[in-house]
């Protein structure tokens, strides 16, 4: 029989949002459980230098920050712990979270899963995940080194990619599928400006070439004006184009959007059939569509831990 532990609150995800929900959660006493999924430390553990956190004026590279918050979730009393959930129940009170090994109550409950890459999806770029595909520059930047390679998007994650990949690459293309980019002009400026990177707009990646090989070889890009098909001879490709809201595992327990993020009201409120559940909050880029930034996400990690503590108290905790 799995163990069954009783919880004030169960914080899923160890990123921004989910360790500063801990912070406050464990200030307020309330000795938190954050449970780290399958990226633990979220979306700042594998980026770069991270300019626009207020607070550290020269940046601070992405793994540090978040290791400084589970080093400061800690000291209040939080505990970490790597853990995959095989079923939630929302349904009863104290809500049941089951990992196989243990079952765990608990009175609230805090989402903050976070989002993942995003992929092309095409059977070639799939089948050549790890021999040269990758949507993870930072991890697998050094295996660049020397090599032209590719960075497809045009947000401020295919700059910041495509700049950090200037350390290693000989050159860089950046391919957007449209004239327009969506990156900030200032990382768009910087990655214009760099001599060992070149754009190419208004173009598909039809196909990733090597699947044979298993080592990418080239990619098979289209021109959307002209309708050209031609072969970028590059080495390497890596994704820079967004994100996906971690959220399939709470289909049917809380309201999503068309997207699947998490439909929140009052700010971090969980929803099913638009009625808030009480006790159930998301916060971070599983329900923020619009902002996505680190900072944005702790503010309402911060929110939804608040929330916790207002209603352990109006439940008699
Ligand atoms: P964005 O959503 O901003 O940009 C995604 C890019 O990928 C767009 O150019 C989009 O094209 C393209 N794209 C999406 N799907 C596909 C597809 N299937 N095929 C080809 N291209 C595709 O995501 P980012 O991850 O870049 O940024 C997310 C947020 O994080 C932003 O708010 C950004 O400012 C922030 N950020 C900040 C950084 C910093 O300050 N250092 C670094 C990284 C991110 P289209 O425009 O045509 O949809």
């Amino acid at each position: 029989m799995p163990e069954i532990t009783t919880r004030d609150t169960v914080i899923l995800g160890s990123g921004c949002s989910g360790l500063t929900a801990a912070i406050y959660a464990g200030r307020s006493n309330l000795k938190p459980l954050v449970l780290e999924g399958h990226e633990p430390g979220g979306q700042l553990s594998i980026t770069t230098l991270v300019e626009n956190f207020p607070g550290w004026p020269e940046g601070i590279q992405g793994p540090e920050l978040i290791e400084n918050m589970k080093k400061q979730a800690t000291r209040f009393g939080a505990e970490l712990r790597m853990a995959h959930l095989s079923s939630i129940d929302l349904t009863k009170h104290p809500f049941e979270l089951n990992t196989g090994k243990e079952i765990i109550h608990t009175r609230t409950l805090i989402i903050a899963s976070g989002a993942s890459a995003r992929w092309l999806n095409l059977p070639s770029e799939q089948a050549l995940i790890g021999y040269g595909v990758s949507s993870c520059a930072t991890c697998d930047g050094f295996f660049a080194s020397g090599k032209e390679i590719a960075v497809i998007g045009g947000g401020d994650s295919a700059m910041e990619e495509a700049l950090f990949l200037t350390r290693f690459a000989s050159k860089v293309t950046i391919i957007n599928r449209t004239e327009r980019f969506r990156s900030s002009p200032i990382m768009l400026e910087r990655a214009m400006a760099h001599p060992n990177i070149k754009f190419v707009s208004n173009t598909t990646v039809e196909e990733v070439l090597g699947v044979e090989e298993k080592d990418v070889k080239g990619l098979r890009l289209k021109n959307r004006a002209s309708g050209e098909e031609y072969v970028l001879p590059v080495s390497f490709m890596f994704l820079g184009i967004g994100h996906i809201p971690n959220a399939h595992a709470f289909k049917g327990l809380v309201d999503l959007d068309e997207d699947g993020y998490i439909l929140t009201q009052q700010d971090v409120h969980c929803t099913l059939d638009g009625k808030i559940i009480p006790g159930v909050y998301a916060c971070g880029d599983i329900q923020d569509r619009r902002y996505r930034q680190a900072i944005t996400a702790a503010g309402s990690g911060c929110m939804a831990a608040l929330e916790v503590e207002k209603y352990l108290e109006e439940h008699g905790r």
